[in-house]
């Protein structure tokens, strides 16, 4: 398959000959150089989950797409690693998820207190190893025809200037002076975007994850098999978690940036806490996460932004995987038609339909995820007990856990979820200052670990 795509494009391979005055269609043209440089259709930087679904969408359309990584694969990402029912929903056809895990099982607790275990009979979510789960996408897109090279880092993108031939096509300036070519750019490349800075994004919230690692005994494995936890912190707006992937444990924290100190402490804690001080990390590592404001660009001229990159997170959660592969499938869509635009009102035309696109469906869900983190970093006991008490917020959670509702979903079909969400921010506006400790009652209590 990648065969034919390759001789496809050797076949096909669109020629322009670079020239300061910009006259591809012109060989004749003044200033015209020796060089005669292939121009892709569409390039992606990165190749995380965001990035891998844009090339793939992108080769699946039959266009020439090159995928760009930094790293070589595959390789280590700071993440829980857990896939709900919306990322896999947005796989491609075929893909098998290298699940470490199933989870059947909830332990909630409000910083080690209060602790209930919810279960359910199917599935509430499954866990992978980021590695696997990334190279996997990245075979996908690259069995659809898309070229991936690794080791590279992208600088910047240049849409004016000597670099860029004529108005239809955007440079790509790699780290060590190389350029290349394309008709659109898709920037995926996570939360330190170097193109989201090119096109501008606006953030709104950005929090610090830490994570560790930790190999267990079997025993240990064992007693975590099939369950999680998820620990409601100290810090407000900061949860942990303890997500189980066969003989290692995930556990990690999430808070705001500028805690840093404070959020280390909640995850020695945390670790501690549950008896799991003992084992030896095999990795302990942290990562940003971004949450767009309402107003942030998705684009700039013939570049589009996806995943972390475009700051597409759910703000209460900060799960981001079905984020990525959400906007990244979109934004490879719709970069296909940036790279067949003539000119720059087109483009732009697209573009908008790509925002259109995502403010239509992953911007609903950030907007009723922001509400949730703002009530949740004032009143944590209030989700706690609603989570552990009423059955409605755990059927809540199990359905978007699930796939079968999402968060938008939920708020606009359902009166009471509306009646609450409406009440939350109204309490909300009215508690000054902060509520005080937390009052859920502990309706169940066992071991959260060891
Ligand atoms: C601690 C923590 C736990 C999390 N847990 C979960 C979870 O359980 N479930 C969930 O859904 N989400 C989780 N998330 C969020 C999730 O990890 C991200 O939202 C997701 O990885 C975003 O995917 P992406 O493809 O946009 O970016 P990334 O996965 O970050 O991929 C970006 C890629 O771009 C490459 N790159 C960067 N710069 C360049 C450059 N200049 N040139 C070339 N390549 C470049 C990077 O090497 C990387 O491979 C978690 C996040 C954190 C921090």
């Amino acid at each position: 398959m990648r065969g034919t795509v390759r001789q496809r494009f050797d076949r096909e391979q669109q020629t322009i000959v670079s020239s300061e005055n910009s006259s591809a269609d012109d060989p004749s043209a003044d200033g015209v150089q020796d060089d005669v440089q292939r121009v892709w259709d569409v390039v992606v930087v990165g190749a995380g989950p965001a990035g891998a679904s844009a090339a793939y969408a992108a080769a699946v359309a039959g266009r020439r797409v090159l995928l760009l990584e930094k790293a070589e694969l595959p390789r280590y990402k700071t993440c829980g690693g857990g896939i709900i029912g919306p990322s896999r929903d947005s796989l491609p056809p075929g893909f098998e998820l290298p699940f470490r895990d199933r989870v059947h099982a909830v332990t909630f607790s409000n910083n080690g207190r209060f602790t209930r275990t919810r279960r359910s009979k199917q599935m509430l979510f499954g866990l992978i190893n980021r590695p696997e789960f990334d190279q996997q996408l990245v075979e996908h897109a690259q069995k659809a025809g898309a070229e991936l090279r690794t080791g590279v880092t992208v600088q910047r993108v240049e849409q004016h200037g000597s670099a860029v031939p004529d108005r239809r096509t955007v440079a790509v300036v790699l780290q060590g002076g190389e350029t290349l070519l394309a008709r659109a750019v898709v920037g995926a490349d996570g939360s330190a975007s170097r193109i989201g800075a090119h096109v501008g994004v606006k953030l709104d919230q950005v929090d610090l994850g830490l994570e560790a690692e930790i190999p267990v005994p079997e025993t240990v494995a064992e007693d975590w098999q099939g369950r999680v936890l998820i620990d409601w912190g100290p810090i407000p707006g900061s949860y942990g978690w303890v997500f189980p992937k066969g003989d290692t444990l995930t556990v990690g924290v999430i808070s705001a940036r500028g805690e840093g100190a404070a959020t280390k402490r909640y995850l020695e804690e945390f670790i501690g806490r549950l008896g799991l001080a003992g084992f030896e990390p095999s990795i302990s590592s942290g990562h940003l996460t971004r949450c767009r404001a309402d107003d942030s660009p998705l684009s700039r001229g013939r570049v589009l932004v996806c995943g972390d990159a475009a700051g597409l997170l759910e703000p209460w959660t900060r799960e981001g995987i079905s984020f990525a592969l959400r906007s990244g499938r979109l934004a490879g869509e719709w970069a296909v038609r940036i790279a067949e635009a003539h000119d720059a009102v087109d483009a732009r035309r697209q573009a908008l339909n790509y925002a259109f696109a995502i403010k239509a469906g992953l911007g609903v869900e950030m907007s009723v995820g922001r509400r949730l983190l703002t009530v949740f970093e004032r009143r944590p006991g209030l989700f706690h007990a609603a989570l552990t008490g009423f059955r409605p917020a755990w059927n809540a959670f199990k359905g978007i856990t699930q796939g079968s509702t999402s968060l938008g979903e939920l708020v606009r079909t359902h009166p009471m979820a509306q009646r609450a969400l409406t009440a939350l921010d109204r309490r909300q506006a009215d508690t000054e200052p902060a509520a005080t400790p937390e009052s859920a009652p502990a309706t169940e209590t066992e071991g959260a670990g060891s």
